[in-house]
This record gives structure tokens, C-alpha cells and sequence, in this order.
């Protein structure tokens, strides 16, 4: 049986699967000529992440595909109804890539409360009276410890983040509309752990307690987070989105930025993917990573072996 792992997968993954006897085609295949490439090759399972779009068209040029996979959480790339209506199965791999996506959290953060993604633009090549007005320029950081992240969507990824909020001694508040409370174990290498058990609040409430607000829920027909929930944060706050592009009004945002009221914004995903608005790339106050939340060695690596895993089963029953 054949795989097409069109956004590729991890060694790890490929190994599994070839030793229960899958040939993997770990390539990179255009879209328009992906269907032609399946038919040729009697693909059974296509793998993807987010790159791949699966659509109709796709589903019914390939009439040889029984699974598609996607590495991640998103099934947005995926019409899921139709290749569901058709017989194909389709999964995903929720839990793979929740600790790297909370990492990223923080380092959006900590780049916020130091200046860092902005004294990264401006280090002078030499020069000793710039790196001096810089030093000034940065000089009024402030520390995560003791300060209070609110989190929009409390799921895998918005519990790992308040964790590892948590280890940072820092207050967490959250909402989600469907969890109301949750026990939160906190694991040390010694093997110790402790529970911390949180109460969820109104979206409201977070946003006007917390001094930065990170967003985890999935995506959304309208924006979650638009000018009125800006207006509702702190003074001073600061945003994370990690979540999905058009969770967040961009526009909301820069304005929020540009008139002070917000002090930065951590940006993953944005509204038009793969081309952010120039506002958005260009603004000091706003820290970029290219929707790389999942993109770890080890969150690669978990996402390859449990797509090959579920292959297996489902292939192989
Ligand atoms: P999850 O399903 O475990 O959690 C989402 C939570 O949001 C759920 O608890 C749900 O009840 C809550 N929710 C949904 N709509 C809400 C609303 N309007 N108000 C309040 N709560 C709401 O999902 P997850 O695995 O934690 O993923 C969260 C997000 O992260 C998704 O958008 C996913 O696509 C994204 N993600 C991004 C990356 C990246 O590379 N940046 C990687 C993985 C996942």
C-alpha cells in the first residue's frame, strides 16, 4: 500500500510505516498536479499538514484514496463532510504539537514584555552613542513573574500554556464556553507534581484582568477579539495569537497598537496566510513568527509516528 506524504513527515513516521510494509512517497507534489500523481501511483493514504488543500475536487479526482491524515489540529485545509461522505476517513493529530505552541507563547512574550523582536531590528553594526540610545530606548522591561495571562479557549493548548504559566509564577485566568473548571497538574523532573484547580470567567472579565491575553480557541466565524474586546483590555496589555488568523481583527489591532492602548502583540497565524498585511509585518510593536506554532523537532516527531500509527490501524484492521 502506498502513502503520499505531501508536506512530509518525520523519519520517525516513514520507519513505521515502512516496516509494516508501506512504500511512503515522501515528496512534494503541486496541487495541480497531486491528483494525477495519486491516480498514477494508487495512492491509498495521503498525508498532509496545513499546506495541502483538500477540496472537492481533489477528493474526486482520486478515487484510490481511503485516508487522508493531517498532521496538526486544524482541519480547516481538509472539506472533511464531503471525503467523509465519500468513505474516506480523515483524522488529525490533536495532541502532538500542544507543548511547542505553548513554547511559542512565551517566547512572543517575553519578546513583548523586553523589546526583543524590536532591539533585534535595530542592533547597530557598530556605533557606540546608537547602541546607547537603544539600551535607554528598552530600558522599561518588565517581568512575567507575579503578572496575570489570561487565556481565551481553554483546550490542549491553552491548559499547557497556563502550566507553563503557572511554573513561571505567574496568576492565570481564563474562559472557555465549555470548560468551567479545571485541575492542572504541574509535573517536576523529581517526579513531584502539584495541582492547581482554576475556575473559568467571562470573556470579559479576562480580558479586563489579565496584563496579557493569549487566544487557543479554534477558528471562528467571526472575530473572537475585535475592537471592543480591545477596548476592554488593560492598559498597557499585551495580546498572543497562536490560534488562527481572523480570531483577531488585524485592523482592531494595529489601531489598539498605534494609539498606545495596547503596548505589543505576538503574532503565529494572521488573517491572510501566506501573505500578512505589510501594517502587520512593519509594526515595531508587533512580534512575528511565521505559523510555525507545531514546527519542533519533537512536536515532527510525535505528529510523524502517530499519523503512521493511525495508518497502521486503519489500513492494516
Ligand atoms: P482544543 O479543541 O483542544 O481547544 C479549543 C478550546 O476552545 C475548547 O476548549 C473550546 O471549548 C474552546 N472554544 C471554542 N470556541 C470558543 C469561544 N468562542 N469562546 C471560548 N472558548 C471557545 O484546541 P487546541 O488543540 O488547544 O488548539 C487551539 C488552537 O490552536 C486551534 O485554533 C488550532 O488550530 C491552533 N493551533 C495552532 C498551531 C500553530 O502552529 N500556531 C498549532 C496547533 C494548533
Amino acid at each position: 500500500m502506498k502513502i503520499l506524504a505531501n508536506d512530509g513527515i518525520a523519519q520517525e513516521g516513514i520507519d513505521l510505516l515502512e516496516k509494516e510494509g508501506f512504500e511512503v512517497k515522501n515528496t512534494r507534489v503541486a496541487e495541480e498536479q497531486l491528483a494525477n500523481y495519486i491516480n498514477k501511483n494508487k495512492i491509498e493514504g495521503l498525508l498532509v499538514r496545513s499546506a495541502t488543500k483538500v477540496d472537492k475536487k481533489l477528493i474526486d479526482g482520486c478515487p484510490t484514496l481511503k485516508l487522508i491524515g493531517r498532521g496538526g489540529v486544524g482541519l480547516d485545509n481538509i472539506d472533511v463532510k464531503y471525503a467523509e461522505s465519500k468513505g474516506i476517513q480523515v483524522f488529525n493529530t490533536p495532541e502532538a504539537s500542544s507543548e511547542s505552541v505553548a513554547e511559542l507563547v512565551f517566547a512572543h512574550l517575553l519578546n513583548g514584555v523586553r523589546f526583543l523582536h524590536d532591539s533585534n531590528r535595530n542592533m547597530p553594526l557598530d556605533g557606540d552613542s546608537q547602541f546607547k540610545q537603544l539600551k535607554k530606548s528598552y530600558a522599561a522591561g518588565v517581568e512575567l513573574r507575579g503578572k496575570t495571562l489570561g487565556i481565551v479557549g481553554f483546550g490542549r493548548i491553552g491548559q499547557a500554556t497556563a502550566r507553563m504559566a503557572l511554573a513561571l509564577g505567574m496568576e492565570v485566568l481564563f474562559t472557555d464556553h465549555l470548560t468551567k473548571e479545571a485541575t492542572l497538574s504541574l509535573s517536576f523532573f523529581d517526579g513531584q507534581s502539584v495541582d492547581f484547580t482554576l475556575k473559568s470567567s467571562e470573556l470579559k472579565e479576562v480580558l479586563a484582568n489579565s496584563d496579557f491575553v493569549s487566544l487557543h480557541v479554534p477558528s471562528q466565524d467571526t472575530y473572537l477579539i475585535g475592537e471592543k474586546e480591545l477596548g476592554l483590555m488593560k492598559p498597557g496589555s499585551g495580546i498572543i495569537n497562536t490560534s488562527r488568523g481572523g480570531v483577531l481583527d488585524e485592523v482592531a489591532l494595529v489601531e489598539a497598537l498605534d494609539s498606545g492602548h495596547l503596548a505589543f502583540a505576538g503574532l503565529d497565524v494572521y488573517e491572510s496566510e501566506p501573505n500578512p498585511e505589510i501594517k502587520i509585518l512593519m509594526n515595531p510593536k508587533i512580534s512575528l513568527s511565521p505559523h510555525i506554532g507545531g514546527s519542533t523537532l519533537e512536536a515532527q516527531e510525535r505528529i510523524g509516528i502517530e499519523l503512521a500509527d493511525k495508518v497502521i490501524k486503519l489500513l492494516k484492521k
